[in-house]
This record gives C-alpha cells, sequence and structure tokens, in this order.
C-alpha cells in the first residue's frame, strides 16, 4: 500500500513518514502543495494525506483537482483548525475524513487502516484469504490451515499484495515499488530473498505451494485450479 503526505510542516511530515512506513506501508512525502498536486496527479497512490494549509496549493485544491481526474483514492485531511466550515468543505469537495491537528499518531494509523479496507473492500470484509491461507487486515495476522504464521512487516505487506493480485503474474519492478518503495534494479535480490522467506513460512511446510515463480517474469500466488 503506497501513501502519499502532503504536509509543509517539515517535523510533522517527518514524523507521520517515519510511523507509516514502521508500520509496512510505502510512503512518499512532500513540503509542498506543487509537488504534491503533481505526484498525486501522476503517481498511483491507494491513499492521500493532505495539510490544508499549504503555501502554494492547497489541500482543497489537490483534493479538487484528483476527484475532477476520477482518482478515488481516499484523501485525508489534516487541519490545525476544529473549524465546522472547513470540515464542511472539505466532505463537500470529496474527503473522506479529516483529523486535527495536534492528534496522537495511533489515532492517525486507525483511521488510515480504516479508510484503505473501505476503499479496497466491502465494509464487512476484513479478511483476505486463498485456499487454506487466511491475512487477518485488521490485526495484521495471517494464519495457514488454522495455525498462526508470524510474518514482519514487509513479509505482511508483500503477500497481501500477492493475494490481492491472486492468479496474476507481478512483475519484480512492481513488487519493488509497493513493497519497498525502491526502483527495481536487477543487480538486487532483495524480492528473491524476501519469497524465500515468505514461502518458507507460508509454503514450506504445506503439500499444496501457492507462491509460484513465473520465470523471466516475476511472482504469482495462486491454486493450480486457479480459483480458490
Ligand atoms: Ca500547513
Amino acid at each position: 500500500m503506497k501513501l502519499l503526505i502532503v504536509e509543509d510542516e517539515v517535523k510533522t511530515g517527518e514524523y507521520l513518514k517515519q510511523g507509516l512506513s514502521e508500520a509496512g506501508f510505502v510512503v512518499d512525502l512532500t513540503h509542498n502543495g506543487l509537488d504534491g498536486y503533481h505526484l498525486a496527479m501522476t503517481e498511483p497512490y491507494d491513499l492521500f494525506i493532505l495539510d490544508v494549509m499549504l503555501p502554494d496549493v492547497d489541500g482543497w485544491q489537490i483534493l479538487k483537482s484528483l476527484r475532477k481526474a476520477g482518482k478515488e483514492a481516499p484523501v485525508l485531511f489534516l487541519t490545525a483548525r476544529d473549524n465546522v466550515d472547513d470540515r464542511v468543505k472539505g466532505l463537500e469537495l470529496g474527503a473522506d475524513d479529516y483529523l486535527v491537528k495536534p492528534f496522537v499518531f495511533a489515532e492517525l494509523l486507525a483511521r488510515v487502516r480504516t479508510l484503505l479496507r473501505r476503499g479496497a473492500l466491502p465494509a464487512t470484509e476484513l479478511s483476505l484469504r486463498i485456499a487454506d491461507l487466511e491475512l487477518d487486515l485488521a490485526r495484521h495476522r495471517i494464519s495457514r490451515g488454522g495455525r498462526r504464521i508470524h510474518l514482519t512487516t514487509k513479509e505482511f505487506a508483500l503477500l497481501e499484495l500477492l493475494v490481492r493480485h491472486q492468479g496474476e503474474v507481478l512483475p519484480r519492478s512492481l513488487i519493488a515499488s509497493q513493497v519497498w518503495d525502491i526502483n527495481f534494479d536487477s543487480d538486487t535480490n532483495v524480492i528473491d530473498v524476501a519469497i524465500r522467506r515468505l514461502r518458507a513460512k507460508i509454503d514450506d511446510d504445506f503439500d499444496l505451494k501457492l507462491i509460484q515463480t513465473v520465470r523471466g517474469m516475476g511472482y504469482m500466488i495462486d491454486t493450480p485450479d486457479g480459483d480458490s
């Protein structure tokens, strides 16, 4: 899951970026509205965190442009003013939620997770499943055949990406940009190493192997008959 933060207060922005990265998200951060606008319009993001008051292009304008361009990813506004007019304006423009500064990080993280679930899945669906493997998106836990398996945040993000695209081959370059926020360089084996670790945890002890290597193309998660 890839997020964009546009926040001109450098310390706040860095703090959010660090916290969200540690929570397993890939995060782009920019401190000015114009860069934020360009990134928002050109890069694929799953969620936007926009400060309202920015020196050049403000949060409202970015949101308006996004919705006008048909980009429906959730927008969480950060506002310093607990002002009813601001709230109404934001919601009218198509913001999904807002948070009044100062806020505690745990609150922001909870809102982000809720918005992402709402965007990606029916509201009642909090888990993803393939064969006997289940991902609990709310608690960030996985189990296979009812047995709990511990994953790191990066392994969870990698597995979630594969399962959301089950049956599709994901090129290493896409995995790199979505999970590690790096441009794929063919000299690096970070993805192959991570896949090997993930396989050791979710496939090695089971007869049915879910993660498949597609030579020269990338990786895919699937069941042999293609349905699950
Ligand atoms: Ca500001």
